[in-house]
Parts: C-alpha cells; sequence; structure tokens
C-alpha cells in the first residue's frame, strides 16, 4: 500500500509534527505563516488521504471535491468545527476529528480572565495608566462590580462551561446553566448549578459567559432581544465563538447603557472587529486567545496528528465528530 498522503495546512508545534515525521506518510505542510487562499488552499488538498485543518479553512463541498475520494479525515486543531461541513464530510465517508478536553482549562482561564478585566474595568485602567492621564486613588475612582454572591449564567454547560463554573464558584458565585439537556445530576450537584431557559438566564444572571458551539441554531442567539433581556448592571462574555453574538447589537446596548460591559475574545467577521465596539470602554478586546499557551496548542497538535495517523493506519479515530464514519469508534 502506498504511503498515505497527509497535508498540514499550516504551521503547527513541532512535536505534533515530529509525529507526523515518525510515520511513513507523505508529508506536506504549508510553508506559508498563514492561512492558504481557497484555491492555495483546494491546491493542497488535492490527492491527501488526511487533512490536519485550522479552523480558518473552510472544509466543503468544493474542499472535498479538490481533495478527491481517496480521503479518509480532516483532523481540525480545535474542538469547535464550525468551518466543516460534517454532513458533506459524512456522506463522502470522511472522518472528521476535534481536539475536545485539551483545551479546556486554558479557555475556561481566558473567560475568567475576560470576567475580571470587565467586571473591575482592567483594561481601562491600564490604558489609562498608559495615556500619561493624571490620576489618584480616592474612594470613588473607577469602582466596578464584585463577584461575590453574584449569579454567572452559563450557555452550554460542556466542557469549558463547566471548568468556567468551577472557576466562578471559587469566587463566591452561583451558577445558573442553560443547555438542550440537562447536565448529569453529579456535576449539577457538584457545581449547585440550577438549570433554566435562556431567557430565565438572560434576565437573572450578573454575569453571562457563552460556551456553546456555533451552528444555524447559535448564530445571532444573542441579539438586541436577548441583549434586552438581561440586567442593565450585567456582563456578557464570549469565548465560543464570535458569530454566536450579533455584534452591532453589542456595540448598540453597550452604547446605550443597556448592559454594563463586555468581554469578547472572538468575533464575528475574525480578524476585524465592529467599528462601534473599538469605541467603547466598556468592553474588553482581546485576539481569540482561548487556548492560546504553548501547552494547549501542542495538545491539541498532538491530538489532531494523532487522529490523521490513526485513520491512515485504519484505526478508529481518537475523537472523531462524526463517529458513525470512523468504524469502531466511541460516540
Ligand atoms: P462541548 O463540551 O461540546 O460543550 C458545548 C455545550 O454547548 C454542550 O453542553 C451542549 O449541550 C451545549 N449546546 C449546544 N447547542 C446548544 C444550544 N443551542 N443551546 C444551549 N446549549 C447548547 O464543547 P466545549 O469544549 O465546551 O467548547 C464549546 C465551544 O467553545 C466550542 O464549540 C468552540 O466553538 C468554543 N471554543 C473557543 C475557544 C477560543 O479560543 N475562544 C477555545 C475552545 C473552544 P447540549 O447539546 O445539551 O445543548
Amino acid at each position: 500500500m502506498p504511503a498515505p498522503r497527509i497535508v498540514v495546512t499550516r504551521r503547527i508545534p513541532e512535536p505534533a509534527l515530529d509525529l507526523l515525521r515518525g510515520s511513513d506518510a507523505d508529508l506536506w505542510i504549508s510553508e506559508h505563516d498563514r492561512p492558504l487562499e481557497t484555491g492555495e488552499l483546494h491546491q493542497a488538498v488535492s490527492g491527501a488521504d488526511a487533512v490536519v485543518s485550522l479552523l480558518h479553512d473552510r472544509v466543503d463541498d468544493a474542499f472535498l471535491d479538490a481533495a478527491g475520494p481517496q480521503l479518509r479525515s480532516v483532523s481540525n486543531v480545535a474542538v469547535g468545527y464550525d468551518n466543516i461541513d460534517v454532513p458533506a464530510a459524512t456522506a463522502r465517508g470522511v472522518v472528521v476529528t476535534n481536539t475536545p478536553g485539551v483545551l479546556t482549562e486554558a479557555t475556561a482561564d481566558i473567560a475568567m480572565g475576560l470576567v475580571l478585566m470587565a467586571t473591575r474595568r482592567l483594561g481601562e485602567g491600564e490604558r489609562l495608566m498608559r495615556s500619561g492621564t493624571p490620576w489618584s486613588w480616592h474612594m470613588f475612582f473607577m469602582l466596578g462590580s464584585g463577584l461575590q454572591g453574584k449569579t454567572i449564567g452559563i450557555v452550554g454547560l460542556g466542557g469549558i462551561g463547566r471548568a468556567v463554573a468551577r472557576r466562578a464558584r471559587s469566587f463566591g458565585m452561583r451558577v445558573a446553566y442553560t443547555s438542550r439537556t440537562p447536565a448529569d445530576p453529579e456535576v449539577e450537584a457538584e457545581l449547585e448549578a440550577e438549570r433554566m431557559t435562556l431567557d430565565e438566564l438572560l434576565a437573572q444572571a450578573d454575569i453571562v459567559s457563552l460556551h456553546l458551539p456555533l451552528s444555524e441554531e447559535t448564530r445571532h442567539l444573542i441579539g438586541a432581544e436577548a441583549l434586552g433581556r438581561m440586567k442593565s448592571d450585567a456582563y456578557l462574555i464570549n469565548t465560543a465563538r464570535g458569530p454566536v453574538v450579533d455584534e452591532a447589537a453589542l456595540a448598540d446596548a453597550l452604547k446605550r447603557g443597556e448592559i454594563a460591559g463586555a468581554g469578547l475574545d472572538v468575533f464575528e467577521n475574525e480578524p476585524d472587529v465592529h467599528p462601534g465596539l473599538l469605541e467603547l470602554e466598556n468592553v474588553v478586546l482581546v485576539p481569540h486567545l482561548g487556548s492560546a499557551t504553548k501547552e494547549t496548542r501542542t495538545a491539541m497538535a498532538e491530538l489532531a496528528a494523532r487522529n490523521a495517523l490513526a485513520v491512515a493506519a485504519g484505526e478508529p479515530a481518537l475523537t472523531p465528530v462524526n463517529p458513525e464514519v470512523s468504524p469502531g469508534s466511541r460516540p
């Protein structure tokens, strides 16, 4: 059998490349440190048996056509896979894998960091210091909101949502959550978490933190109407995916003081940010840093590489998104 051709669409950490180099695969790694343009991507994946993809690579029918019928797997180096048309891949028997678990703690840290930055005005304070504006301590200087005794509303109590809830509990917060299916009773008990509808959560939470995937169902889930249901002293935190929030509506709500503030790691049209948000002091903006630690990025890339190698060897994928086309995989 000829060596499988594995295509890596952008440079990933060396330990993951070493795993791939240590196999018998015919390896192609993009030499550009940027996303491949569509034409380049389609050319690169032509004839591939496995593709290790990044979240900016659009994996759709055109990509699958360009790759060809021998393609066996697409291993996304991310837990989210909204860049991949999974039904289209499944229809062609292509295994899609993601990287759950290994980025949970790092992303939860960034969510909690945004909570602290937004509620305690840390970005605003830093900008003030760096601008050289005169300041002095006084009783009413840059007051923020405390967290103890407040409610965090977790939208999507999956891996990251649970990790954020644990952190919030250690800050003395109460946990409310919404998701389509109830969490395990042990998880609810551990977090003393109360399940409620999204509307109830929006009305009650002091912090609304988003941890659900982007899908047609969740696109613009948080728009003008949802923001209008939030308390005027509440904060919105988004470390999920940008399009879950209607950025124009958020900019409006923040400007009009309908909510107190927001912390965003992800944006609707990355790397662009809605200009209305850039003008505001009460929003914290960070450039999609959720999983950005050396350890986490290495673990994500290694998991993606292991998935690609497993499928190429005819073994079940480790973390398949569509286990129905990865024989022997556990759903
Ligand atoms: P996960 O374990 O699959 O959790 C997702 C949760 O969302 C599940 O509990 C799911 O529960 C819930 N959910 C799905 N659809 C929902 C809906 N319509 N309404 C309410 N809840 C819904 O995934 P995870 O590892 O926690 O990651 C969550 C998301 O974070 C990823 O999809 C990714 O987009 C994003 N992420 C971002 C970064 C970053 O760098 N900022 C890093 C990692 C992940 P039910 O199915 O029961 O509803």
